[in-house]
């Protein structure tokens, strides 16, 4: 892909729990912005379907489906939400939840994607988190946040796989936001992260 082909995006990065979906999704509902997520895409697959039990089999143990797989996956979606205009490469910032999740996925993302910034929420109360995820297992109905073990296999590969996802990109990128609090102030302080961020690359977003 030429670089001015490239998707101009915003990484949502942090542990499971830290409310990456939750601010993606409010982002995604602003003009000037599409939010991505990996998971959520995962899950519209039919279990049944050769892709679906692949991608159960490993989020249903709390790991990662494999890279190429996962890319495969990421670069059909966003084609087809290019193809039919709901997302707009020229005017919209593509806000991405759950991927990159391993340093292989961020360099394989590299030839489609320039990462403008990478919002680290960042939660130290490990308590906080598993009631999150117990509250989104009743709410959404998900395996891997019913069960203890799955959350804390979630953490490991969290930790082990996903973090280094950090050192990909330079540290001036990364911002970091308390992800403590009400999803309005966390949202509060993202917005003064990426609106800069819009404006600079975008200006005419309507
Ligand atoms: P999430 O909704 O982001 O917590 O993702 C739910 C599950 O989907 C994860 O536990 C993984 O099994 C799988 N998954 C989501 N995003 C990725 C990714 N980028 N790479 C590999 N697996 C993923």
């Amino acid at each position: 892909m030429n670089k001015e082909q490239h998707y101009q995006t915003i990484l949502l990065f942090g542990a499971p729990g830290a409310g990456k979906g939750t601010q993606g999704k409010i982002l995604g509902s602003i003009p000037g912005f599409f939010h991505l997520s990996c998971g959520d895409v995962f899950r519209t697959f039919d279990v049944a379907s050769e892709l679906g039990k692949i991608v159960y089999e490993y989020s249903s143990r709390g790991e990662l489906v494999p890279d190429e797989i996962t890319i495969k996956i990421w670069q059909e979606k966003i084609h087809n939400h290019t193809v039919l205009n709901l997302y707009k490469r020229l005017s919209d910032l593509l806000v991405l939840d759950g991927i990159p999740r391993s340093a292989n996925q961020a360099e394989l993302m590299d030839e489609h994607i320039d990462v403008l910034r990478v919002i680290h929420l960042v939660c130290d109360n490990q308590d906080e988190m598993i009631k999150r995820l117990r509250r989104r297992a009743l709410k959404e109905n998900r395996v891997d946040d019913a069960r203890e073990d799955v959350i804390r296999r979630r953490w490991e590969v969290y930790k082990k796989e996903t973090q280094p996802v950090l050192d990909h990109y330079p540290q001036s990128l990364i911002s970091t936001v308390d992800a403590i609090g009400s999803p309005a102030e966390v949202l509060q302080n993202i917005l003064k992260i990426v609106i800069p961020v819009q404006n600079a690359h975008f200006a005419h977003a309507v």
